[in-house]
């Protein structure tokens, strides 16, 4: 049969837009969408792979919460009987903090990546909001706007996380996901990066120190090479219409809700590259609301089910993750 593919699945759990308005504080209907089709799919993980399925739950926890809704920890509280039932069937929780700062003076959100005291204060209040939800500490997490530098890597450090699922091989650096929106810094480079779990170098978090038996693992997300051919009158749309921009093509990320007749052959190309294969993907809790993009991701789960490899998958956390690919999880704190 082969050695074991571990797939994980994460989850940023979020309020459906990138900038609610202050004044309205709105549940989060994506979530609400998201979850019951999930534990829907979670027994046909399990049959496909004869293995118990884990999924991984990114929640927001920062600063923007805690403005618009009271408090940072407000989703996992309106969400307590979610959040119970997936600790229950062994998934991971974990934080996504983003760094938006609602600017008095401007009136507006401001995704404030250019300033690294509040990225690290963001970083701060979502793990003690955490810490105060689940009574330990928050052990993986996943950087909003796939932000990652020196002075994350080190916060990280310093706060005892395991896990970072930020970073996404292949990628270009952008002025921001949104040219839109407001914004400071840059949402790094990350075209030096391959695949597989790596403890980053201090200083140099792009490059891999085997050394270092201590500090958070990268796990990079799953990347590959998405063709650029076909789909014509679909490119068409989304390049004029569409304003999260034109399909990707070339070698990037691979997305759950981009166009299956693409993505599914990146999948199989970066499986049969690998030496040790995995895949991990992530999800906004808002990808159904879409009709395009919730179909595409409903039919690239579901293709993966049904795959004649699917026998092989493990959906699971980081912390299996590792041992799968022949990695101690431990190190630093485990270590003696
Ligand atoms: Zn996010």
């Amino acid at each position: 049969m082969g050695e074991r593919i571990p797939v994980i699945l994460c989850i940023d759990v979020e309020p459906d837009p990138r900038r609610p308005d202050p004044a309205k504080a709105a549940t989060w209907s994506g979530f609400e969408r998201l979850y019951p089709f999930l534990r829907e799919l979670r027994p046909r993980m399990a049959d496909a792979t004869g293995e118990a399925t884990r999924l991984n739950w990114f929640w927001r926890m920062d600063p923007q919460i805690e403005f618009v809704y009271g408090s940072p920890d407000w989703g996992l509280r309106r969400y307590e009987a979610e959040v119970s039932e997936t600790v229950a069937a062994g998934d991971e929780h974990g934080v996504h903090p983003h760094a938006w700062r609602w600017d008095m003076t401007l009136h507006r959100w401001v995704s404030d990546y250019g300033n690294p005291s509040w990225v690290e204060h963001c970083m701060v209040t979502s793990f003690m909001a955490f810490r105060s939800v689940f009574g330990k500490g928050c052990e993986s997490v996943r950087m909003g706007d796939r932000y990652f530098d020196d002075r994350v890597r080190e916060a990280l450090d310093r706060l005892g996380c395991r896990f970072d699922l930020t970073i996404e091989p292949g990628e270009k650096p952008i002025r921001a996901l949104a040219a839109s929106e407001g914004y400071t810094g840059l949402v790094p480079d990350y075209r030096s990066v391959e695949m597989g779990p790596y403890r980053p170098r201090v200083e140099y978090v792009r490059e891999r120190d085997a050394d270092r038996s201590e500090g958070v693992w990268v796990i990079p997300l799953a990347s590959g090479v998405m063709s650029d051919r076909g789909l014509r009158w679909r490119r068409y749309m989304r390049r004029h219409w569409s304003s999260m921009g034109p399909i990707p093509t070339g070698y990037g990320t691979l997305r759950l809700w981009e166009p299956p007749e693409l993505v599914q052959p990146a999948i199989d190309e970066t499986l049969e590259r690998m030496e040790r294969p995995y895949l991990a993907f992530a999800i906004r809790s808002d990808v159904l609301l879409n009709p395009w993009w919730g179909g595409n991701c409903r039919r690239n789960l579901k293709w993966l089910l049904r795959q004649a490899q699917a026998r092989r998958y493990a959906f699971c956390t980081p912390r299996d993750l590792l041992p799968m690919l022949g990695l101690s999880a431990g190190g630093g704190r485990d270590c003696h």
